[in-house]
């Protein structure tokens, strides 16, 4: 939409990695069953690379020689992917790096970015090997488009980059429990669901946001809610982060990118220490990341722009910033992978096992905002803020469980650059 593609050649070099072990272990023979003739008859010059443990991927992105590549794809669920655009955030060209393209072929159990690709090509739903065979056509046709990563704070002042997800309560313990029904391939959400909906639970804490739109301003005098006067907002660095980062930040074609990096061997082996090395308090010769602008720290209250939720009784917070949660669950109509928006839902305590269940099924669809349930809420944020009292739990992002406790986020709009179309 509104996009032009000026010239049409082939995609350059691609660094494809695997995890053998996702989905029902397959990702492999899938590859070489449904993808591998695909580039070679496409002439896409590739290499695989097997991943042998979890975060192999992310050390080997930290320290490649990104000129070498036009592309890194995977082929496994959403949490290669996550551990690939953190190994890029990581090193300390990552101004540089996080404009190599990605892009995502699916072999896992967890397949939501594919599943959302595939949807804003504008194609009919498709599941497993067709979805396969569509996102390879892509990964062929190699179009780039803009991907927002949103930032993530968690409360040992770890600092993540996401692109699909964050989840507390309901949805992020079917993630985490549904695991175990891994070789069962994408049907373990639904099986997940319906185990946890048999023992429905209620999860406390606080949820704040920052509206997409502000808030309109109240007339004078009233003293409720609005922005205060004397903290205006603070000019977002974010949004002015796409032209700087993106000079050519429309769809183009994964040939134009050249990594020239003067800086290139800057990264070396010896400063990957498996930790993330981002630290809000600039220099010190610590790499620094995209600076959060509307974040304050997690100890602080949050701004008086944000809305703070008065229920703190909840049966999920899901923010997503795709079009799905997985193959059959089409969570966001209307959203695309650079819209700049986080689209926060939450489901709050009090709704019925069978609401819960009819808004999942709906969602295959998209109709669950349709239901017109009331303990459903859906919000376009910038930024949000999630703070568990319920003392153990399960948080999860992109699918990936991280530590417990209080979490909080902002959107980069445009920040990585996607394989899509
Ligand atoms: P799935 O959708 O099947 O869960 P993911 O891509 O999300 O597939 O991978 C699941 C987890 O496995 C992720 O945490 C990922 O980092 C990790 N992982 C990656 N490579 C390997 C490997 N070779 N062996 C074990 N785990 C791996
Ligand atoms: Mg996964």
């Amino acid at each position: 939409e509104g996009v032009t593609y000026t010239e049409v050649r082939r995609p350059g070099r691609v660094m494809i990695f695997v995890n053998p072990q996702s989905g029902r272990g397959q990702a492999l023979q899938l590859f070489t069953g449904h993808v591998q003739g695909m580039l070679t008859e496409a002439a896409v010059p590739y290499k695989l690379f097997i991943t042998e443990h979890q975060n192999h991927a992310r050390e080997v992105v930290r320290r490649a020689d990104l000129s070498r590549w036009d592309a890194l794809v995977i082929m496994s669920g959403d949490g290669l992917l996550f551990e690939v655009i953190n190994g890029l955030m990581e090193r300390e060209d990552w101004q540089r790096a996080i404009q190599t393209p990605v892009g995502i072929l699916p072999g896992g159990s967890g397949n939501a970015l594919a599943a959302s690709v595939h949807h804003y090509s504008q194609s009919p739903p498709a599941w497993n090997e067709e979805l396969l065979l569509s996102c390879g056509f892509m990964l062929c046709k190699g179009l780039v488009g803009t991907l927002d990563l949103v930032s993530i704070h968690l409360s040992s002042r770890q600092r993540l980059f996401s692109f699909l997800s964050v989840a507390w309560g309901f949805v992020a313990d079917v993630d985490i429990e549904s695991e175990k029904y891994r070789h069962v391939g994408a049907i373990r959400f639904l099986m997940g669901t319906l185990v946890r909906l048999a023992s429905l639970k209620i999860y406390q804490g606080r949820l704040a946001y920052l509206p997409a739109k502000e808030k309109p301003k109240l007339p004078k005098g009233t003293t409720k809610t609005g922005h205060s006067p004397s903290t205006p907002q603070r000019p977002s660095l974010c949004s002015s982060l796409p032209c700087q980062l993106n000079p050519d930040s429309s769809t183009n074609l994964i040939s134009h990118h050249n990594h020239n990096s003067p800086n290139s061997n800057h990264n070396t082996i010896t400063n990957t220490t498996g930790e993330i090395t981002t630290k809000r308090s600039e220099g010190g010769g610590k790499t620094v990341t995209p600076v959060d602008s509307l974040l304050p720290d997690l100890d602080q209250p949050v701004p008086e722009s944000w809305t703070v939720v008065q229920e703190e009784d909840f049966v999920l917070v899901l923010a997503i910033y795709q079009s799905h949660l997985a193959e059959d669950l089409w969570t966001v109509p209307g959203a695309s992978a650079d819209d700049g928006l986080i689209h926060l839902f939450y489901v709050t305590a009090g709704i019925s096992r069978p609401a819960l269940l009819r808004l999942f099924l709906a969602m295959e669809k998209g109709a669950h905002l349709s239901c017109d349930c009331p303990h459903l809420v859906y919000e376009k944020v910038k930024a949000l803020r999630l703070e568990p009292v319920t003392p153990h739990g399960v948080i999860t992002v992109d699918g990936e469980m991280v530590e417990y406790g209080p979490v909080q986020a902002q959107i980069h709009p445009g920040l990585a650059r996607l394989i899509c179309g």
